[in-house]
């Protein structure tokens, strides 16, 4: 069966595997002398390709939920939707949430996710307790941040190359409401939209949409945005207040299969940069649903397509905080001259890393830009990679579909220990992906 992940690029002939119980996986591992574990497929590269696929999709159990406590224990097919559904209306939230609900705890734990509440609340997996991986001979070990710890800071972020994640618990994070006190201020540029990320650096959630095409004076203007979970007496007097817990039923735009590649250009790209900046007032307040101010790109189904068949790429960087602006002005510079477009840019403030040795985040700024894939596009990524490592920085593995080797190794300070820790615990080199390959892991 032909697959690919979210950029739709690349593509493979796999073999898919389903399981719904430890033993069928076993059976699996047995069948197959190599695979890597895939969950909904929303990273945007090769992470979770490979000749033979064991989909987690059909594992996905709730397996236990304290709702005095917070705390929630799942099969890892389990999606980040599911969770929601049920722990919203008892009033928990996700921890850390990516800008999709659509990725399993198993695909958020091995990616070590993080959102746009990084700088105060870490990753994904500083909110997990414990969980069950079962590694190349069918073994099944429990891990957590005291138990087998060293096992636990390679499968957090180690992309799935250690062994599958089968359950984990983690903890949840008390709301009253489902509601998002929302706060958008203007940036003219990259100077001012860094300012803002530092003077909120309190608040709970922050993010900018960038526009990367802007020249000159207008480089790096942006639309900054603010997030705190509203409170029953934020909702008094609105529509929502009689069910402050309830989740807003929402409806979907479908992208049909064939759009054509063409509609994404310069221009088109110039235009919804200039209409979107425009449209956000200088300053403003709103009250929002989760879905609308975490998820804004899910009400659209299938907004991948709009690539075209040739797909599309996300390069997501970090910089240390120390080097990030004179790197972003860098990076701005050549992408703004440049001839390739990112559609979408998005800038976010990282806190502390978690010392997990693949997790991407480091304290800094993470830039997000989505590319369409065109013949230049990769000998282009390149000479920003040569940037973002003379800045101390590295690339997001969850998103990256061409990086090479040694940018790899240069650029994550523990790929070496992961390497070597892999050979101990996976001596067959069973887990394997088109990216681990590439990058020869
Ligand atoms: C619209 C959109 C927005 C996003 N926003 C963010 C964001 O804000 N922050 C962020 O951090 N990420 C973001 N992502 C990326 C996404 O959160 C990650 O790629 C996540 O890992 C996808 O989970 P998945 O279930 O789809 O896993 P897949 O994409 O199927 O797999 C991803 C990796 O996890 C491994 N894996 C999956 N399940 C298991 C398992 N059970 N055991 C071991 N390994 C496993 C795979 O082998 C692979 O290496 C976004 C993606 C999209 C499409």
């Amino acid at each position: 069966m032909n697959i690919a992940n979210w950029g739709k690029y690349p593509t493979i002939d796999a073999r898919i595997r389903g399981f719904r119980t430890v033993g069928d996986l076993k059976d699996s591992f047995q069948d197959a002398a190599t695979l890597i574990a895939r969950g909904l497929g929303r990273c945007y590269g090769d992470s979770s390709l490979w000749s033979t696929i064991v989909s987690t999709l059909k594992f996905n159990r709730i397996l236990a939920f304290d709702a005095e406590e917070g705390i929630m224990r799942c099969e890892a097919g389990t999606s980040l939707e599911e969770v929601l559904d049920v722990a919203v209306p008892c009033g928990w939230f996700l921890p850390v949430t990516p800008g999709t609900k659509h990725v399993t705890l198993g695909g958020a734990i091995a990616s070590d996710v993080h959102g746009k509440n990084h700088h105060k609340e870490g990753a994904f997996s500083d909110h997990v307790l414990s969980m069950e991986v079962m590694l190349h001979d069918g073994e099944i070990i429990a891990c957590s941040h005291r138990e087998r710890q060293g096992l636990f800071t390679a499968v957090c972020g180690g992309m799935g190359l250690l062994g599958v994640i089968l359950n984990a618990t983690f903890r949840l994070k008390k709301i009253e409401t489902a509601y998002i006190m929302q706060r958008t201020i203007r940036a003219a540029d990259l100077d001012e939209v860094m300012d803002l990320f530092e003077q909120y650096a309190d608040a709970t959630y922050s993010v900018a949409w960038i526009d990367c095409i802007a020249k000159e004076k207008k480089r790096g203007r942006s639309v900054f945005m603010l997030g705190e979970h509203a409170l029953r007496k934020d909702l008094e007097g609105s529509q929502f207040a009689e069910r402050p817990l309830e989740i807003s039923l929402r409806k979907r735009l479908n992208i049909p299969s064939q759009f054509p590649s063409f509609v994404l250009n310069r221009f088109s790209a110039k235009a919804f940069n200039f209409v979107y900046f425009q449209r956000a007032k200088t300053e403003r307040s709103a009250v929002a649903d989760f879905d609308t101010f975490f998820y804004p790109l899910d009400a659209i189904g299938h907004w991948n397509r709009i690539y075209g068949s040739k797909g599309f790429t996300q390069y997501q960087c970090v910089m240390p905080r120390d080097t990030s602006k004179q790197g972003l002005r860098s990076l701005l510079n050549i992408i703004s001259w440049g001839g390739e477009v990112p559609f979408l840019a998005v800038l976010k403030l990282f806190g502390k890393g978690n010392g997990n040795l693949l997790s991407f985040p480091m304290e800094g700024y993470t830039l997000a830009l989505d590319f369409p894939i065109t013949p230049t596009l990769f000998s282009f990524l390149d000479s920003l990679d040569k940037i973002v490592l003379d800045y101390g920085g590295r690339l997001y593995l969850a998103k990256d579909a061409r990086m090479s080797g040694e940018m790899f190794r240069r650029s994550y300070g523990n790929a070496a220990r992961f390497i070597d820790l892999k050979h101990q615990l996976d001596g067959s080199d069973k887990f394997r992906s088109l990216q681990s390959e590439r990058l020869e892991i």
